[in-house]
């Protein structure tokens, strides 16, 4: 159908733009082709049924199937499978054709290392094996479509998790009594990761720790680990003794991100940029080599990442912490300096000559200058980093911790919420501080993450009852 409404044409484009490598799928009984994810929600919402054959003749039975991941990697995290009597926790592939799990390149990416059943609705004549980068060999079950119920209808919506069985008991509990038991979760998780930083601090020293620490929190989700090593690699101290032009030459330079730009492939603003680091950056590329091939060369993930978020730009971050380093690192070197206020404001107010309006070495430069590191990142590192060093110097800081509020929006804390809450208004009273979601993730992680009889088994439920 054409649609009057330009926009809405231009918008429908847009949607489907995101499912773009997703396919179409012609299953028997449904007038229209199915995309990728109704053929997910009907495995999701169970209308293929929990017990299978596999394509070698084993049984297969679903005994959790996990949680539907809405990110990169296997369609199904955290799943229970039974297979001739054996039970396998992991994930879920569900693909039309068994060939699109090499199509994929699944079979080489560590995402899919722990997939323990590969489902799909057509395959090669001869048999087609699945194997992760391990080569160990995966289930595999052929889902038949001509056994989906007549009403079974596709329902994306299916994609919240469901809700779990201490539902009950939380809603039955006295709001009082939730608030103490996240916070204590949350107080649990904050012990935990001032246990791993001061380990850090006895082993490297405090500003090393420091340093590296902040620098992972600028890695996100996807670039941690490469932060981190590029922070080993190249140690604060040697930095801080090397003139700054020098000091973020070599970050850019061991990062790779210079060797992999073409000169004639970037802007003219650009140029006078790069020039500037490869000047100096060519001096040190030698004793450098080593970082720079595979398998030393640090491997950076791009796929999914929003522009502001992308790594070239948050190592212009690092280099602008840097050059404030005595404001930023003083303050968590002693406790006794320390003052919330004035450790925001310092990240708030870094810039960049050129990273204050570029999002990566190829786009072009923006119209308005943007904020190296906002408010959400700020965040980010108050909860992973300075609170974690400092609350066992100063535990009163427990009281200033508890006030900040929820920045970040999480995929597990919305699935925590899910699970635990649903959609009541408590809910929702419980997502507003970030010591909530520090909490929620710690359940979450504790106990969710932990199950593998879909809440049946779960202690939880009943451990809340003693709680109150
Ligand atoms: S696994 Fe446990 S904590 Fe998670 S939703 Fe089920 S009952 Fe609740």
């Amino acid at each position: 159908m054409i649609s009057p409404l330009p926009l809405a044409a231009r918008y429908t484009r847009f949607r489907d733009e995101v499912f773009s490598g997703l396919e179409e799928i012609t299953l028997p009984g449904f007038a229209q082709p199915l995309g990728e994810l109704d053929v997910q929600s009907l495995w999701f919402g169970g209308a293929f049924g929990s017990s299978f054959t596999s394509v070698d003749g084993k049984p297969v039975h679903i005994v959790d199937y996990g949680i539907w991941n809405s990110s990169a990697g296997p369609d199904f995290t955290g799943c229970t499978v039974e297979v001739d009597g054996q039970r396998l926790s992991g994930d879920i592939e569900l693909d039309p054709d068994a060939r699109d799990w090499e199509r994929h390149s699944h079979g080489a990416n560590p995402d899919y290392t722990r997939v323990v059943l590969h489902l799909f609705l057509d395959g090669p004549e001869e048999r087609f094996f699945t194997r992760t980068r391990e080569h160990r060999e995966v289930v595999q079950v052929r889902l038949d479509a001509t056994t989906l119920p007549e009403h079974a209808q596709p329902n994306r919506s299916l994609a919240a998790a469901r809700l779990g069985r201490c539902h009950t008991p939380l809603s039955e509990m006295a709001p009082a009594h939730i608030q103490s038991m996240l916070e204590s979760a949350a107080q649990y998780r904050l012990e935990r990761k001032s246990l791993r930083l001061h380990r850090y601090v006895a082993a490297h020293g405090r500003e090393q720790a420091i340093y590296q620490a902040l620098a992972q929190t600028l890695g996100y989700r996807n670039n941690q680990q490469s932060f981190n090593v590029l922070a080993q690699r190249l140690p604060v101290q040697r930095l801080q003794k090397m003139a700054a032009e020098e000091s973020e030459a070599l970050l850019f330079g061991v990062s790779g991100f210079l060797e992999s730009v073409r000169y004639e492939d970037t802007l003219p603003e650009t140029r006078t940029y790069l020039r500037g680091l490869w000047s100096a950056w060519w001096k040190q590329r030698d004793a450098a080599q080593r970082w720079l091939q595979p398998p030393q060369a640090l491997s950076w993930k791009l796929a999914a990442i929003r522009p502001g978020n992308h790594p070239q730009r948050r190592l212009g971050a690092l280099v602008a912490m840097l050059k404030q380093w005595i404001r930023i690192s003083g303050p968590l070197m002693d406790a006794g300096r320390w003052s919330q206020e004035g450790w925001r404001e310092t990240l708030l107010s870094l810039t960049h000559d050129f990273w204050s309006t570029h999002y990566t070495l190829l786009a072009e430069g923006a119209t308005k200058p943007l904020a190296l590191i906002g408010e959400s990142r700020v965040q980010e590192m108050l909860a992973n980093v300075a609170y974690p060093l400092l609350m066992p110097e100063r535990t009163r800081l427990w009281a200033e911790y508890l006030e900040l509020p929820a920045l970040l929006d999480n995929q597990k804390v919305r699935r925590a919420v899910q699970r635990l809450f649903g959609e009541s208004a408590v809910g929702a009273a419980f997502q507003k501080k970030l010591h909530h979601h520090q909490g929620l993730l710690q359940v979450y992680e504790d106990f969710c993450l932990e199950d593998d009889s879909a809440c049946a088994d779960c202690p939880f439920p009943e451990r809340l009852k003693q709680w109150a």
